[in-house]
């Protein structure tokens, strides 16, 4: 997935930008809340990793416009602000989850799951498209019940057309899903991971429509 991760500290932008690429997420980092407005008028993201105390603009406030602007894009927010009250006010400015510095990698990864989940409106974590069964929480993906080993690009470019099956994703869509900014995105790639997936998972799993893009399940379904 497409994260924005909105951190002034370099610490912890690090670590957490390191932590989500190795699970083959694209991340676009910015370190204030002016960036964080401009990216979010511009670009599409899965999710919003939102610290509150930021330079140029508080986060809240980044939040508030993002609602107010009908942006629909699940944000987390990250903060030290500890407080019962800066919690409720964060939720009620239309976070999605709330969690307090410092935290556990894991936690914050596990949470981020469970946010996409629900506003894909699904409860049950697996997603089962003919012989292939697909996991997010373990990130095990099965084909007839044997594990398949995927690298993490191949995986990020899966969850990508898993997360809608049916709808048509565009190369250039893909590679939004499978680069952040700055990252140099190496010709063919989703060509070769497509391919590679294919290999995997079966030819016929991942359809190709001439000159649009790729697609899991049925075209217009939404199982
Ligand atoms: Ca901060």
């Amino acid at each position: 997935m497409r994260v924005l991760l909105v951190e002034d500290d370099r610490m912890i932008g690090e670590s957490v930008r390191t932590a989500l690429r190795q699970e083959g997420s694209a991340v676009d980092w910015v370190r204030d809340g002016r960036a964080a407005s401009t990216a979010l008028a511009t670009e599409q993201f899965d999710l919003v990793l939102l610290d509150l105390g930021l330079p140029g603009r508080d986060g809240l406030e980044v939040l508030r416009e993002m609602r107010a602007g009908k942006n629909p894009t699940p944000v987390i927010i990250l903060s030290a602000r500890d407080a019962l009250r800066d919690r409720v006010a964060g939720l009620d400015a239309g976070a999605d989850d709330y969690v307090v510095k410092p935290f556990e990698l894991d936690e914050l990864t596990a949470r981020m799951r469970a946010v996409v989940r629900r506003r894909s409106g699904r409860a049950e974590p697996a997603l089962e498209i003919g012989p292939i069964r697909f996991d997010p929480t373990t990130r095990e993906v099965t084909r007839n019940g044997e594990p398949v080993p995927l690298s993490a690009r191949e995986y990020a470019l899966l969850e990508a057309l898993l997360a809608r099956p049916g709808a048509i994703l565009s190369r250039a869509q893909l590679e939004d899903r499978l680069y952040g900014w700055g990252e140099a995105i190496e010709s063919n790639a989703v060509s070769v991971y497509i391919h590679q997936l294919r290999q995997k998972l079966g030819a016929d799993f991942i359809r190709n429509v001439r000159g649009v893009g790729y697609f899991v399940g049925r075209p217009g379904t939404n199982p």
